[in-house]
């Protein structure tokens, strides 16, 4: 098996897909079907957020639900199965100006004919003490993934955006009572939003308010808050933490080269194309709105379906 170029040299691939997310490694599926021999490059997190999941239960063909590792090794294997390889490494600088593009990583430089991006986004964290620890254990980061958990729970969710609103008004379905913590005394959130949320019975509002540690043994049990302009510091019950202050797509690396919008996000047509022939886009790299493994991986075959298309006519 080929791995890396060794330091120095560059290795010609005819479809380099960047990311091991849903998106990228479906993409490598529908590319290695396709006979293009395509190369993934992992980056820090093989299976991408899909990894740090402990159940799948929205994706379907698993009625019981399934693990988020069970779920990456049945893509990797699959996309596997039909040639794509999966290499360990990372793209530290891209240069799209001209075919083959060049991408280069740790380890050496890839000649591409074409790219899928699947960088995906990092939701943003608080940075609290506890916060880490309980990620699974009660802090979430997804409402639509983990609502369903919390039949009959006191939550709470951190924000005051639409993502914040739109993620707790979800959580009334399942949760006893939301309670939305937001720094500021004014909402961000569009104005039929915030009246849903204001007027919801199940929704209360803490203002000008941070969390400033999650605890609990081995669940979520509470969080500390701390008022941002008195100074007051108090302890609230909880079983779970939804945080929703933003994400970050993972294109730093394309900035000049790529067109995006103003929150890093890349823009793309609805045939995954960027703003330069031959790049493709899939997953939460493109995606603000959906952020879900089923979309991610339904524009990670799309995009290698184009690039199929692509290289039959730029060949
Ligand atoms: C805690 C949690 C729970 C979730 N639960 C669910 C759920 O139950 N159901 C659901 O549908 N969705 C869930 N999601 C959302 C889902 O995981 C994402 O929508 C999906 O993983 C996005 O796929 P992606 O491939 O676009 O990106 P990601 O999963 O973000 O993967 C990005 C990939 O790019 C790689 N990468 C980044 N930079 C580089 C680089 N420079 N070079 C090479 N590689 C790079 C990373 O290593 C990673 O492999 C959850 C998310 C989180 C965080």
């Amino acid at each position: 098996m080929e791995t890396t170029p060794p330091e120095g040299e560059s290795r010609s691939v005819k479809v380099l897909i960047i990311g091991s997310g849903p998106a990228g490694l479906s993409a490598a599926l529908y590319a290695a079907r396709a006979d293009l021999a395509p190369v993934v490059l992992s980056g820090m997190d093989l299976g991408g957020q899909v990894s740090q999941t402990h159940i799948i239960e929205n994706y379907p063909g698993f009625p019981e639900g399934i693990s988020g590792s069970g779920l990456v090794e049945a893509f990797q294997k699959q996309a596997e199965r039909f040639g794509a390889e999966i290499v360990f490494d990372m793209a530290i600088e891209a240069d799209f100006s001209r075919r083959p593009f060049r991408v280069k990583t740790h380890g050496g430089e890839f000649l591409a004919e074409a790219v899928v991006i699947a960088t995906g986004a990092t939701p943003r964290k608080l940075g609290v003490p506890g916060e880490e620890e309980m990620i699974g254990r009660g802090v979430s980061y997804c409402a639509t993934c983990d609502g369903h958990f919390f039949k009959g729970m006191d939550v709470v969710v951190v924000g005051g955006g639409d993502s914040a609103l739109e993620e707790g008004l979800f959580l009334t379905r399942y949760a006893a009572s939301v309670t939305i913590i937001h720094r500021r005394d004014s909402l961000r959130a569009g104005a039929i939003l915030q009246k849903r949320a204001l007027e919801h019975p199940k929704i209360k509002f803490i203002w000008d308010t941070v969390v400033t540690e999650i605890r609990g043994k081995d669940v979520v049990e509470g969080v500390r808050l701390k008022n941002v302009r008195t100074g007051e510091e108090s302890t609230l019950k909880t079983s779970g933490v939804f945080i929703f202050i933003g994400h970050t797509p993972n294109t730093q690396l394309f900035e000049g080269q790529l067109e995006m919008d103003a929150r890093g996000y890349l823009i793309a047509d609805s045939k995954m194309r960027t703003s330069i022939p031959g790049v493709y886009v899939a997953g939460e790299a493109a995606d603000p709105v959906f952020r879900q493994v089923i979309t991610s991986a339904g524009m990670g075959a799309a995009a290698a379906m184009q690039v199929t298309h692509f290289l039959e006519e730029n060949e």
